[in-house]
């Protein structure tokens, strides 16, 4: 069984599980690491590092910080960071509120469109969670708009550029770095080949992903359930060229079908971010 895995999320942010119940599924899974990186929060980190504790693995304070760059969103990772990082608590309240805001925005967008749903049932889904698409998508399912979370994911609905996907005001993916870096981690350009989950495949910035090296990005996420071969072969290699470490993660929601470990860092790549962190003196 495959046993570092360093893109997973829990219910505070979008994933299905609680911090403890997905440390339970890696160890059940027999995997010995694990990174939570929700989207813009740390809140799940000290009931992950708990259980961890009980169950004799290891997980990584991680995050995935949402980031856009001319229009187009750029998810960047982060590892190795302080969750009591002043800077970083600073910087996760404003994106917080931020999604509160685009959650509402999005409610109103979809009321014009003829969905009668309001924010409440939003925070039904979402409980304590940063609000996100896809708490938006499993209300439609609940109030039996649509069949499943990716028919309400439709290009023309909830997908990025759809008529109820309202953009949130984040971070520049080099802002997105730094801060990561502030708060004593290592960061990673994630899924760089695809848009997300069903988008379309996309190619390989190489400008943008040597400006975010020289801002201090340490990896680039290789291997990821939509990256297919050929992507993965061409960002293998451009990560030796530009002295990248190559991880891979396999972006775990709990969804029905997705399975954790199905990608999966090596574990000479996790020394190496360590490696990277220390000489940061992070
Ligand atoms: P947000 O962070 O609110 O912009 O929502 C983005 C999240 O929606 C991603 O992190 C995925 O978890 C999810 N997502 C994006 N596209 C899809 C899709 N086509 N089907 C299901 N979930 C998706
Ligand atoms: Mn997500
Ligand atoms: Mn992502
Ligand atoms: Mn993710």
């Amino acid at each position: 069984m495959p046993p570092i895995d360093l893109h997973c999320h829990t219910t505070a942010s979008d994933g299905r599980l609680a911090p403890a119940g997905l440390v339970a599924h890696a160890a059940e899974r027999g995997i010995e690491v694990i990174a939570v990186t929700d989207h813009d929060t740390v809140d799940g980190i000290d009931e992950a590092l708990g259980a961890a504790d009980v169950a004799g693995m290891r997980v990584i304070c991680g995050i995935e910080l949402s980031s856009v760059r001319d229009g187009r969103n750029i998810h960047v990772l982060g590892w190795f960071l302080d969750p009591r990082s002043p800077v970083l608590a600073e910087a996760l309240v404003g994106l917080r509120a931020e999604r509160r805001r685009r959650g509402e925005a999005i409610v109103a967008r979809l009321n014009e469109l003829g969905f009668e749903l309001s924010i409440e049932q939003v925070r039904a889904e979402a409980g304590s969670a940063v609000i996100g698409r896809p708490h938006v998508a499993r209300a439609l399912v609940a109030a039996g708009y649509v069949a499943s979370v990716s028919e309400a994911f439709a290009p023309d609905l909830l997908a990025d550029g759809g008529r109820a996907d309202v953009a949130k005001r984040v971070f520049d993916p080099v802002e997105a770095v730094r801060l990561v870096g502030a708060a004593g981690g290592v960061a990673a350009i994630a899924h760089h080949a695809v848009a997300h989950h069903a988008g379309p495949a996309r190619g390989i910035d190489r400008a943008l992903i040597e400006e975010l090296r020289d801002a201090g990005m340490a990896a680039i996420e290789v291997d990821h359930p939509n990256h297919d071969p050929a992507a993965r072969d061409a960002m293998r290699a451009l990560a030796i060229e530009l002295d990248l470490v190559a991880t891979g993660g396999s972006d775990f929601h709990g969804d029905t079908g997705q399975t954790l470990g199905l990608c999966t860092t090596e574990p000479e790549a996790l020394e190496a971010l360590q490696e990277r962190r220390t000489t940061a003196g992070g």
